[in-house]
């Protein structure tokens, strides 16, 4: 039996779905975070369950060639950024296995390694310039810290707050914008949100940037309906945030993680942003979802469009459609696509971005996915190709039953979880559909998360 405190010398022989490297001790897999497959190091044993047991390395024998320098120093505390001491052949060859491995194990396939695209820029170095700013999208939680306000990140599994001075994946008028906001705070004596006491007002600093349009959006979340000295917040904005386009305030007074409310008010500006992708442009609300990579979103969608092998003539139905960006895309090659999605603002801008786009043949619908399935097919709706793009935790049981009720030629499944879409591709292959192709794009440089595309073709009988 494992003990808490024992220590031993191991080899890491792979990695965990969340990147952590895994060796064997006394017969027991032990999670070791920031070890690099083929390193021998001590390990301590830090924490031991039922079947398994976490780690820590206290020195490494036997360097990876792999491992690099870290370039952010608040990586550890930070926790955001779970690869950040791998190089990114490294990540890539972990995140393809990562795929494979969900797609045989769960999925019940016997596929050889999965093809996986990584972000473009200078895959070779090990000075991280792949993974600098791509996100578009930043959420810094505010707290107080020694009596004043502060925006950084949560710590590793904890909601307690870290400055972090610089996030290296995100663009840097990010942290300049957090800096000015804890600035108006500070200065102007807005108070700030405690989630044990539900009192203060200040939450959230939501910032998203369009990558083509260079558009940007501040949304303060905040604990109340008015923010006090507004046009001071909005004066400093504009002065030191060029490309800035929007300042909204969002209201939440509710006791949840869930960062914007419901309510929305723009103090400044535009109600949303634009941006454009696959051709197409783009209008964005707040809480409509979008892609936080923009160039590797294309390459995804681009795989996701050539899975679905479309001729001018089909009907393609887009399940999890956010703003239309899929079916948009999907529409130019198809005669007829329809998206839905659950998001009422998200829809509304699907139907905005098809009508500024001059796109006539697409039609969406605001519900959730499996009820507008089962409602078009009992309509007879019999799509040629459907496309999903579920949140994480997949497809309902139900949703995939309605789907294959349709009896689409091709099934274009995008997923964030290979788990969960290796659990669903099992499913559909039990119902008559087989994976006939998938590949996976890395669209989070320095974390574990993975995209991946598949196809699943329906088999003749
Ligand atoms: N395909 C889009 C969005 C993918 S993200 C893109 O690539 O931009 C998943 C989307 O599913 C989100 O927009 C989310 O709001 C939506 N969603 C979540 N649960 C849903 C449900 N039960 N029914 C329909 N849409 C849902």
């Amino acid at each position: 039996m494992l003990k808490v405190g024992q220590t031993e010398e191991v080899e890491i022989t792979g990695y965990s779905s969340e990147g952590m490297g895994v060796c064997r001790i006394d017969g027991c897999a032990v999670f070791v975070p920031n070890a690099i497959r083929g390193e021998r190091c001590e390990v301590k044993v830090t924490h031991v369950s039922r079947n398994s047991a976490h780690g820590k390395i206290e020195k490494i024998m036997e360097r990876s060639p792999h491992r690099i320098s870290r370039v952010c120093p608040d990586a550890k505390l930070c926790g955001g950024c779970q690869l950040h001491h791998m190089d990114y052949m490294e990540e890539l060859s972990f995140k393809a296995q990562k795929v494979t491995d969900a797609l045989n194990r769960i999925g019940g396939q016997a596929l050889e390694t999965v093809p996986i695209t990584g972000s473009l820029a200078h895959p070779n170095e090990t000075d991280c310039s792949w993974s600098v700013g791509y996100r578009n999208k930043a959420q810094y939680p505010v707290a107080e810290q020694r009596g004043k306000p502060a925006a950084g990140f949560y710590k590793n599994r904890t909601h307690e707050v870290i400055s972090v001075e610089r996030c290296v994946i995100l663009p840097e008028i990010f942290d300049r914008v957090r800096n000015v906001v804890i600035r108006w705070a500070e200065e102007n004596g807005v108070s700030v949100y405690n989630e044990h006491t539900g009192t203060g007002l200040l939450r959230h600093i939501y910032v998203r940037k369009g990558a083509v349009s260079g558009q940007i959006m501040v949304c303060l979340a905040v604990n109340g309906a008015a923010l006090p000295r507004e046009q001071k917040l909005v004066d400093a904005l504009r002065r030191e945030i060029p490309g800035l386009t929007s300042v909204l305030l969002s209201v939440n007074t509710r006791n949840t993680n869930v960062v914007l409310g419901d309510e929305f008010r723009t103090i400044w500006g535009q109600s949303e942003i634009e941006d454009k992708l696959c051709g197409f442009t783009f209008r964005l609300s707040p809480r409509s979802f979008y892609q936080v990579n923009h160039d590797q979103a294309e390459q995804l969608y681009a795989k996701a469009i050539e899975y679905a092998d479309l001729h001018g003539t089909e009907t393609v139905l887009d399940l999890y459609c956010g703003t239309g960006t899929i079916t948009l895309a999907l529409s130019r090659y198809a005669g007829h696509a329809i998206g839905v999605e659950l998001v009422p603002e998200a829809i509304e801008d699907a139907k905005q971005n098809a009508l500024r786009n001059g796109v006539e043949n697409t039609a969406f619908f605001c519900a959730d996915a499996g009820e507008a399935a089962e409602k078009l097919c009992a309509d007879g709706a019999r799509p040629d190709v459907i496309v999903v793009d579920p949140p994480r935790k997949g497809l309902a049981p139900e949703v995939i039953e309605t789907m294959v009720t349709m009896a689409p030629e091709r099934i274009v499944y995008v997923s964030c979880d290979p788990a969960t879409l290796a659990r669903d591709v099992k499913l559909f292959s039990e119902r008559g559909y087989s994976l006939t192709r998938a590949e996976a794009f890395d669209l989070f440089p320095r974390t574990f998360h993975v995209e991946t595309v598949v196809l699943m073709s329906r088999v003749k009988d």
